[in-house]
């Protein structure tokens, strides 16, 4: 396995790039090519045990499966000590959010012989010598819970909206944002529009501009714009990002399909998950994890796509009414498929654009798009799809608590 030694990770050569609560990604910039990490990010998990590595690999594998495995980016492992691990967080650590810096300072990982990492290619790179740029999208939570005892304002407001306001009480964000994920899923220009626009005027963390590697403000969209593909008029912008939204229609409308695996609403799920023995609650992980399980996923999901495209509404397919089923092993099923869905309202779409090549027609995984008589060429990928552990259950549970109660607060709905 390729290792990455102490003189890798001199200062500065392996740049923050994001990080999530169980990721710190780094990009490599060193003034020198590297044969292994040149065009390449590096990502460390915080994970405090070995096999993170195998789990991401699995849950990509899993999405790859449904949403096609071109869409995913390959990753290779790599062998990183506690030690070199620990360093290079202490270089990055001026570039990371307090918060961030509290939930994890680093130092944690010189009590580990192994951090699990890997190298992803850096999706924010123009590979050709060709202008482009990358926008990274977090769409969260394109649908509305609908299964009957649901909370009646839960069929009315959008989870990401309410959760808006819960936000802003706990002082993450500054404002409210328009953005609203069921514009951007909503598969009518005009609402996709909307929300591209919301999201370049109030971005939070949904959405993130990259150009040649680095980030810039997701304001500055237009100018770097009219810089590099010629574009002039804030629309002129918003459409060509629109048309590509458009194109991969199917696509959200998949992602929105393994969302839709949370049939029951955590609302629902938590207190039946409460109800399992240690024992069973262990099963869950281990049920996801699991590679037979994997069939299983593709059969839900197709039966979630289909109903979404039907528009059907879910009915019982829960199996909690099925008298033949053992209780447990209905609701074993219920947690595996929310844990799926948990990681789905969590992924980010990575979408560069660039001004078309030549050689970029022969290529069928891109998206071709004229604007203004200029051909445009996009590529999608699927990033952060990690492993959801049912250990989180209670606390997903409280959170989904707290978005009503300060929702229906402010709102002054009473239900
Ligand atoms: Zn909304």
């Amino acid at each position: 396995m390729l290792g990455i030694s102490e003189e890798d990770v001199y200062e500065g050569r392996w740049r923050y790039l994001a990080e999530g609560a169980l990721n710190v990604v780094f990009r490599y910039q060193a003034t020198t090519n590297h044969p292994a990490f040149t065009g390449k990010v590096l990502r460390v998990s915080k994970l405090k045990f070995q096999d993170s590595g195998r789990m991401m690999d699995h849950m990509r594998q899993l999405f790859g499966s449904f949403l096609g495995n071109h869409l995913i980016p390959s990753s290779i492992p790599v062998a990183l000590s506690g030690s070199v691990a620990a360093q290079l967080m202490h270089f990055i650590l001026p570039c990371r959010k307090e918060k961030r810096r509290k939930e994890f300072d680093g130092d944690e990982f010189k009590a580990l012989k192994q951090v699990e990492a890997c190298l992803m290619p850096n999706l924010t790179l123009d590979s050709q010598s060709n202008p482009a740029f990358t926008l990274e999208i977090k769409p969260k939570w394109g649908f509305m819970p609908s299964f009957d005892s649901v909370h009646p304002v839960k069929k009315r407001f959008c989870r990401y909206c309410m959760h808006q306001r819960l936000k802003l009480e706990e002082g993450s964000i500054e404002s409210i944002g328009g953005y609203c994920p069921l514009d951007l899923f909503s598969e009518d220009p005009e609402r996709i529009q909307q929300a591209l626009e919301e999201l370049t005027l109030n971005p939070q963390n949904n959405l993130r501009l990259f150009v040649g590697g680095i980030e810039k403000d997701p304001a500055s969209l237009m100018e770097i714009e009219e810089k590099l593909l010629g574009l002039r008029t804030r629309r002129q912008v918003l459409d060509l990002l629109l048309q590509v939204i458009i194109e991969i229609t199917p696509l959200l409308r998949q992602i929105k399909a393994i969302q839709m695996l949370d049939e029951i609403d955590i609302q629902n799920l938590f207190p039946l998950w409460n109800r399992l023995e240690p024992d069973e609650k262990e099963k869950i992980d281990a049920a996801v994890l699991s590679q037979s399980w994997k069939s299983q996923f593709l059969e839900y999901a197709r039966d979630s796509l289909k109903r979404e495209v039907l528009r059907e509404k879910p009915g019982n397919e829960s199996g909690i009414e099925s008298k033949s089923l053992d209780l447990s092993e209905v609701v074993l099923s219920l947690c595996a498929k929310f844990l799926v869905s948990v990681s789905a309202k969590d992924l980010s779409l990575m979408i560069t654009i660039w001004p078309a090549l030549d050689e970029d027609k022969i290529d069928s995984n891109l998206i071709h798009i004229s604007m203004n008589g200029i051909q445009f060429s996009a590529r999608v990928a699927v990033v952060d799809i990690d492993f959801k552990s049912s250990s989180k259950m209670k606390k997903w549970f409280e959170t989904d608590q707290e978005i009503m109660k300060t929702f229906c607060k402010d709102m002054d709905i009473h239900e």
